[in-house]
């Protein structure tokens, strides 16, 4: 199953999208995808749900906008230099264990939303990877049981603010958690996607910057899932960034940062694609 979720930003509501590519409003079902949702088994109620009721579910209009696939979770742990030439590009040595730094839930966006300048920055970068949201409490887990504990994978943008990341002292927190900052989606993708096998791209102002497949990840996903399980409980709804290959803008001779107005346009095979404008940040 594909989930998305419609609508203005704060007040989405869910969504299913389907074959040929349009979407069906299931507020009908009555949840919203969430802890509770997944924690209680929600995608195969769901799913048992939409046998009966798809036809009664109206249409999600075309011109609507698609937000964050998941509510905002209780928490997103990124993963730090997880691909070797990504590494080598940044000038840092492969780690020997997986790096973990969180990102403000609050960062949370979706797919076509502006990307948003937090004020003083100077060095925006984009960080195409692969999330990982969590399906049931993941606690001291074994790699070999990591995927019963997977809802499924989304398309994901860790935005990282270089300057606030490297420069403003201390770990990566700073440069990572601005609003919009970590766009997911259009779909959680339930079913079929083999997370070894992802195809990851990367363009701004269709200029391509980054494409990998996730089966060059140094840590693959049971191992991460099964490694942040021992450090904090994942909870449903919770979300792992896997990591992003080569190609990120401080990576490039010299260095490239976004500017206002830039494309960013991004994808995962299987996952769908992202589409986002580069915009000055406006106190809300
Ligand atoms: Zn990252």
């Amino acid at each position: 199953m594909r989930l998305c979720r419609f609508g203005p930003p704060g007040a989405e509501r869910p969504g299913v999208a389907l074959p040929d590519g349009s979407h069906l409003d299931v507020s009908g079902f009555g949840e919203d995808y969430g802890e509770r949702f997944f924690g209680s088994d929600g995608i195969r109620r769901l799913t048992e749900w939409l046998g009966e009721h798809a036809r009664s579910c109206p249409a999600v209009l075309p011109g609507e906008r698609l937000g964050p696939c998941v509510m905002r979770p209780c928490k997103l742990v990124g993963v730090g230099r997880n691909y070797r030439a990504h590494a080598a590009e940044v000038g840092a040595e492969v780690p020997p264990e997986p790096i973990l730094f969180m990102k403000a839930p609050s960062a949370v966006s979706g797919p076509y939303d502006d990307v948003l300048l937090p004020p003083g920055s100077t060095q925006t970068d984009w960080e195409v990877e692969l999330a990982v949201v969590i399906g049931r409490v993941a606690r001291h887990v074994a790699v070999a049981h990591a995927r019963e504990h997977v809802a499924g994978y989304a398309l994901f943008n860790d935005y990282s603010e270089r300057s606030f990341q490297r420069e403003r002292g201390g770990q990566w927190t700073k440069g990572k958690s601005a609003d919009s900052f970590a766009p997911i989606g259009p779909y959680l993708v339930t079913d079929g996607v083999d997370p070894a096998s992802v195809e990851l791209w990367l363009a701004v102002n269709g200029v391509e910057r980054q494409r990998a497949v996730t089966s060059q990840m140094i840590f693959d996903v049971p191992t991460l899932v099964a490694y942040v399980s021992e450090f904090m409980t994942l909870l449903p709804g919770d979300v792992i960034a896997t990591g992003t290959p080569e190609g990120v803008g401080s990576g490039q001779k010299p260095p490239v940062f976004l500017q206002q107005g830039d494309l960013v346009e991004f994808g995962a095979s299987g996952l769908g694609s992202a589409r986002q404008r580069v915009a000055a940040w406006e106190r809300l």
